[in-house]
């Protein structure tokens, strides 16, 4: 196969590990930076251009697509698309699954177990927003951040008011939700590849951070899932119409409940904790399930 990594920097890990393995199979693989991709996007004719080249017959596209490349990376994916390049994740469905809300409001769609979770506009509803999830302790979250960033605890419901006015304040779009304290500062990140989950990791946040990621001095270990975690993962991954995600729940009183669903999940953090070659396991999936003209794109033969 002829691969397309889509990614800024072939030094990433991830980026690097794809490479790898997609050499080590003996296919033809090219990282591409797709900010640096020029396409005539009114064209009948889709191509699109790379330095001094045109990109073309490539038999797959994989999207390592950063958050903050979100619009452009998407775009330069669907152009792809319409030249009847497979795509590992689409691009509608990595949009999907960058708007906070509505992948919320996708996953509770398909019945997916999650966080009971409030979201309003105007401070005059602060009120009845935190008796929607339940009164306080409650997690606010920025629907821009990611990391961690902007996700706060609020303990009491005077803090929750606060914080709340606070964002607000400065036009920020905020969710609020029910905080699930029996999760222990933890989290469980499940890596869906086509309708499997092949790895699992719990991440526990550092002494007295009720975060886990990992870029906020979370740790990584193995760990075993149950049957209905397995089950809910997929179900996330399959509202979002992702073919590889990053799926991240937290383990409730009332059984798993999903937090988010990432469609660039890192490989690095998974592949040590559990010693697994998942960028190896990436290759093997694209390789039996790719098949050219495949998208919900319209374009050409699509
Ligand atoms: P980001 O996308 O920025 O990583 P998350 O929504 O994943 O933000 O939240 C970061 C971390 O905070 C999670 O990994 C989890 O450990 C913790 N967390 C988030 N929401 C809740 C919640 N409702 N209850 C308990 N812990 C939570």
């Amino acid at each position: 196969m002829k691969i397309a990594i889509l990614s800024r920097n072939r030094h990433l890990y991830s980026t690097r590990r794809l490479v790898e393995e997609g050499i080590n199979k003996g296919h033809d693989v090219k990282v591409i930076d797709a900010l640096h991709c020029s396409m005539n996007i009114t064209s009948a004719d889709p191509r699109i251009h790379y330095h001094e080249e045109v990109l073309e017959n490539f038999d797959v596209v994989i999207p390592r697509i950063g958050a903050s490349v979100t619009f452009y990376g998407t775009a330069v994916l669907r152009q792809f698309e319409m030249m009847g390049v497979f795509p590992l994740n689409e691009s509608v469905a990595i949009t999907r699954s960058r708007d906070k809300l509505r992948s919320l409001q996708l996953l509770a769609r398909k019945g997916v177990g999650m966080p009971v979770t409030g979201f309003a506009n105007k401070p005059d509803n602060v009120p009845e927003l935190l008796q929607m999830v339940g009164g306080a302790p409650v997690v606010i979250k920025l629907l821009q951040g990611t990391q961690g960033i902007g996700v706060v605890l609020a303990e009491t419901r005077k803090a929750a008011e606060s914080v709340i006015e606070a964002f607000m304040g400065l036009k920020a779009d905020i969710l609020v939700q029910e905080f699930i304290k029996e999760a222990g500062g933890a989290d469980i990140r499940c890596f869906v590849i086509g309708d499997k989950v092949i790895a699992a990791m719990k991440r526990q946040g550092g002494e007295g951070e009720f975060r886990s990621n990992l870029h906020r001095g979370g740790t990584a270990s193995l760990v075993r899932i149950t049957p209905q975690e397995r089950r809910t993962a997929i179900a996330a991954a399959k509202a979002m119409g992702l073919n590889v995600a990053g799926v991240d729940l937290l383990r409730s009183s009332r059984g798993p409940l999903v937090m988010e669903v990432n469609s660039s999940p890192g490989l690095e953090g998974i592949e040590t904790a559990t010693g697994k070659n998942i960028a190896g396991m990436i290759i093997n999936w694209t390789e039996k399930n790719q098949k050219p003209w495949k998208t919900r794109t319209k374009g050409g033969g699509g």
